[in-house]
């Protein structure tokens, strides 16, 4: 696996490799690689001929006081982790070279960014869609893995390649759990001990919820909400940014419980770090 840190070098590699007749498949990510990134990675592999990971803490879509300098880093494992995947390249570019001086451009996927973590974090999905552009135009692919566990960010990037005509299809991975049902994030590694009991309560509230539609299909989303945030409410680590059940494509509020609806958390363990889970409601 080949290392590559120059936004001209990983062009003119995939360049290469599409001259060639090779299928690139794309997986962006901010590192410290877990088993949800490691998913993607073998879902890239099985569906492409060639494997290009990006590995990007992207300032863009960090905003003052966020934690773009304590996002956990450290290339020589993720380095080893992406090998034994079978990755081809690596992309582990510099905030200089991937936004130089004069930099002036901004992607805005309108409406979709509105809400939910758009609405706790603005300005951040204009970030998310300005890099993914360039990973775009930089790595070439012929499709790219994300993973529901961003669910919005999902939604967003299907709509810019939706209205940019990006020629790449974009393939969405299930969340990927720690055994508990924690969702896998990086960010779990900001976790103390003692708040792993308060971080569950975000999966366990999401088997409840889906439990209340199992036996009731009729039951209210105004129900549901509520339990939700009340079993989350019950742990005083947690604070919630927000619970909601929306489309699972528009985003839009439900009025009803669909087989399209989704629940949505965010929620702040101690004020510190903010996890987000969700899922569909009712069984598929
Ligand atoms: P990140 O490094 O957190 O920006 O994530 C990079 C990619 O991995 C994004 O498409 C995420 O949605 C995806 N991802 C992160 N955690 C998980 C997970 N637990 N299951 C599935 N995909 C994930």
């Amino acid at each position: 696996m080949k290392i590559v840190t120059a936004a001209a070098e990983i062009q003119q590699l995939a360049q290469k490799l599409r001259s060639d007749g090779y299928r690139i498949g794309l997986v962006p990510t901010m590192g410290w690689f877990h088993e949800g990134h490691l998913s993607l990675m073998r879902t890239a592999k099985m569906k492409a001929d060639k494997v290009i990971v990006t590995l990007f803490v992207n300032p863009m879509q960090f905003a003052e006081g966020e934690d773009l300098d304590s996002y956990p880093h450290d290339l020589e494992r993720d380095r080893g982790l992406a090998e034994k995947e079978g990755v081809d390249l690596l992309f582990a570019p510099l905030a200089a070279d991937m936004y130089g001086q004069g930099f002036k451009t901004s992607v805005h996927v309108a409406g979709l960014t509105e809400g939910l973590c758009g609405g706790d974090r603005p300005g951040h999905f204009d970030g998310v869609s300005t890099v993914v552009s360039k990973l775009f135009n930089l790595t070439l692919p012929h499709l790219a893995v994300f993973g529901e566990k961003d669910f919005q960010q999902l939604a967003v990037i299907r709509q810019m390649v939706k209205d940019l005509d990006f020629p790449i299809e974009i393939i969405g991975h299930p969340i990927v759990r720690e055994a508990n049902g924690l969702a896998m994030s990086s960010r779990n590694s900001y976790l103390r001990e003692e708040e792993i009991t308060a971080a569950l309560s975000l999966s366990k509230s999401i088997g409840h919820a889906r439990s209340l539609v199992a036996a009731d299909p009729a039951v209210s989303v105004a129900h549901i909400i509520t339990a939700v945030k009340e079993l989350i409410h019950r742990h005083r680590e947690c604070s919630v940014d927000y619970v909601e059940i929306v489309d699972r494509l528009s985003l839009a509020p439900c009025s009803s419980i669909t087989a399209d609806s989704v629940l949505v958390l965010a929620v702040k363990i101690n004020q510190r770090v903010r996890l987000l889970d969700n899922s569909l409601l009712t069984v598929q």
